[in-house]
């Protein structure tokens, strides 16, 4: 099955709805390791993006990604901006190249992350976005890779993004300001982990709906 931009519109909205839910719960996180404007952020360029739905559904994926990247960085703000921008902007370059069966949406996925871990200077274990969004695309490459049928996989990559944001909860922050708190920043969920795990989940349920 081949996933249409036609769907994106709900995904926005799905994506604004979660992210809404848990908008005090994941400020907390942000309060407690950073200055607490994340969930704010991110609700900004969601809103953008609920603008440009329906033109978005127009587009090829590759332009949609792009124009939702630079529609991220250029209204967030925040760490968190820049590397969502950069994320979507990978991603929409990589697809020009890319067949979009499930094998091409992991290869994109991953391009762009790469991308992210370059800009952020950062990698798996720093407690950032980073420890979702890297075992989220390494296992999506290696479940297309044995044609995992879609539905199957879409539930693994929910419990690995889970995982992922668990797993920043001992780390201690080594990037962004959250690893001014050195220590003290044990014990506590990674924000941007956090919303990383919800937007993936929301994802999933418009792509594979239960
Ligand atoms: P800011 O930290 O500039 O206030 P946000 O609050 O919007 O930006 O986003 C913070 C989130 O961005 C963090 O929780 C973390 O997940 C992510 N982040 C910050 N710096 C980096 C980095 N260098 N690499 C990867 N992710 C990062
Ligand atoms: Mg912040």
């Amino acid at each position: 099955m081949q996933y249409s931009p036609e769907l994106l519109p709900e995904i926005i909205q799905s994506v604004g709805a979660t992210i809404d839910a848990n908008a005090q719960a994941v400020t907390v996180l942000d309060q407690v390791l950073g200055d607490g404007d994340h969930v704010l952020n991110l609700q900004r360029g969601i809103a953008a993006l609920a603008q440009q739905a329906n033109q978005l559904s127009q587009l090829s994926w590759s332009e949609a990604w792009q124009k939702m990247g630079m529609t991220l960085l250029t209204t967030m703000g925040g760490a968190s901006g820049s590397l969502l921008g950069i994320l979507f902007i990978s991603m929409g370059k990589a697809a020009k190249d890319l067949e979009l069966n499930q094998q091409g949406f992991a290869e994109a996925f991953s391009q762009g992350v790469v991308k992210v871990k370059q800009r952020g200077k950062s990698d798996l274990g720093e407690k950032t976005m980073l420890d979702v969004l890297i075992p989220v695309a390494d296992k999506w490459l290696e479940l297309a890779a044995v044609s995992n049928p879609q539905a199957d996989t879409m539930i693994v990559l929910d419990g690995t993004a889970s995982a992922g944001v668990e797993s920043t909860r001992k780390m201690l922050a080594t990037k962004g300001r959250a690893s001014y708190f050195g220590e003290r920043s044990c014990g506590h969920l990674d924000a941007g982990a956090k919303t990383s795990q919800l937007m993936i989940a929301a994802i999933i349920s418009v792509l594979s709906p239960t």
